[in-house]
């Protein structure tokens, strides 16, 4: 096949391919990314690059083509790209989970490697409904969370997503119902953290489980609230026997300050998912992980096994370039790359304070988000963006920026402009 021109790649992509959240036939031209290498995108119309500001949905944590994970995926294509799960097993697999473990919360003790974030919290689902049941308490098939969270689009993440503002409320009738108490404050205030209480004491009879983002609610709205909600959830959920799920999928490697955002609270949580920063960005992985006690409930019950087993479970290149990935995280002062990050985007995202529309401007680890008191106009606020030079993906009323934590100071600067540019713009 020959290459394609730009404008004929963009019209086979209007016609043919799905995007995120979008309409068929496509109604806005993407951008043509033709390579990525470091913090920045090169397009191919030759226009030249931007600075990465999403990290690929909060994905790409070391930059692109990094040599390190590059010599990781290519050694492991060498030896086996994938082989199936059932029966067999190798090293990169067997490497990442007992990595996990080793540097997850305290207690979360087992792992199922899944293809995806929606789908490890499915099985996140699935495990804590299997193990109620298999403790003879099948009633206890309902979720808790609060509003404004988002955990992923099949399913049983769907119906824990915010029912509102989300972007599934189409489905709502249709998905399981759940529990839903109002949205976390950002600062703790005892009175919810009462309503929190009362909700799982009076569900407690059908609650499998409590499942919620800790400190951070990421797609749901961009939200940060007080750790200490975890703690009363923790122990809420102990008083009442109800289990405990933290999607850290957005939050995980050291997106917020900490390594996983429970350790901000000192709270483990009974199942963990964890996802997209998970490989540095270069394939799909999420991994579901567990405690002895989620784990021994299961394999009491009738049925005595996880059900659950996707065709491209522990893929062994996903899984060396996951171990590349934490290995490099862990071996560099992450920590303090988050902090200047941080510091850069508090200076950088002050001036917008000041734009007419804006409602509020908050900063978190390498998290900066700038809240509009009505919905960005998405064209004029990507353009105005990639005016300064910077690649960003607005979303309702919020223009957010979660840099790769190799991003240098002078591009986390451009990535603010260009946050403050589109604020205006849009
Ligand atoms: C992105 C995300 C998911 C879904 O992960 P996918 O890999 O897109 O399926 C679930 N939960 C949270 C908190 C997320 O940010």
């Amino acid at each position: 096949m020959p290459e394609l021109s730009v404008p004929e790649l963009l019209e086979l992509d209007r016609r043919h391919v799905w995007h995120p959240y979008g309409p068929m036939p496509g109604r806005v031209d993407p951008l043509v990314v033709e390579s990525a290498s470091g913090v920045r995108l090169r397009l191919a119309d030759g226009s030249g690059e931007l600075v990465d500001g999403m990290s690929s949905w909060w994905s790409a944590i070391h930059g692109y083509n990094h040599p390190v994970l590059n010599e990781a995926a290519c050694g492991q294509i060498g030896r086996m790209s994938h082989v199936m799960f059932g029966g067999l097993t190798h090293e990169p697999a067997v490497r990442l989970a007992k990595r996990l473990v080793d540097i997850s919360p305290d207690g979360l003790e087992h792992v199922f490697l899944a293809d995806s974030g929606s789908v490890s919290v499915e099985v996140a689902v699935k495990m804590c409904l299997q193990y109620w049941r298999s403790l003879g308490r099948p009633a206890k098939q309902r979720l808790l969370t609060w509003r404004g969270g988002y955990h992923g689009d099949t399913w049983q993440p769907m119906s824990v997503c915010d029912p509102e503002g989300g972007m599934h409320e189409l489905w709502s009738g249709v998905l399981p119902r759940q529990v839903f108490v109002g949205p976390p404050p950002a600062a703790y205030e005892e009175s919810y953290a009462e309503e929190l209480r009362a909700a799982i004491a009076r569900h407690a009879d059908e609650l499998a489980a409590v499942i919620v983002e800790p400190v951070v609610q990421g797609a749901g709205g961009m939200r940060f609230h007080s750790p200490a909600y975890l703690r009363v959830l923790r122990e809420a959920c102990d008083a009442h026997d109800v289990l405990l799920v933290f999607d850290e999928i957005a939050t995980g490697f050291g997106r917020t300050g900490a390594l996983f955002a429970a350790e901000h609270a000192a709270v483990t949580p009974d199942v963990m998912c964890v996802g997209k920063a998970l490989t540095g960005g270069c394939l799909t992985m999420a991994a579901t992980l567990c405690t002895a006690r989620v784990a021994d409930g299961i394999s009491r019950g009738e049925v005595p096994v996880l059900a659950h087993g996707p065709t491209f479970m522990g893929n062994p290149l996903a899984a060396s370039v996951a171990c590349a990935s934490i290995d490099l995280l862990l071996g560099q002062d992450w920590l303090s790359e988050v902090k200047r990050i941080e510091t850069g985007l508090r200076e950088g995202l002050a001036p917008a304070l000041e734009v007419p529309g804006v409602k509020d401007v908050r900063v978190l680890g390498a998290i900066g988000v700038v809240q509009l008191d009505h919905d960005v106009d998405m064209r004029a606020a990507t353009d105005a963006a990639v005016r300064e030079g910077v690649w960003l993906r607005p979303f309702r009323d919020l223009i957010y920026t979660m840099p790769p934590y190799v991003t240098g100071d002078e591009d986390v600067a451009r990535i603010a402009r260009a946050v403050c540019a589109a604020a205006r713009e849009g």
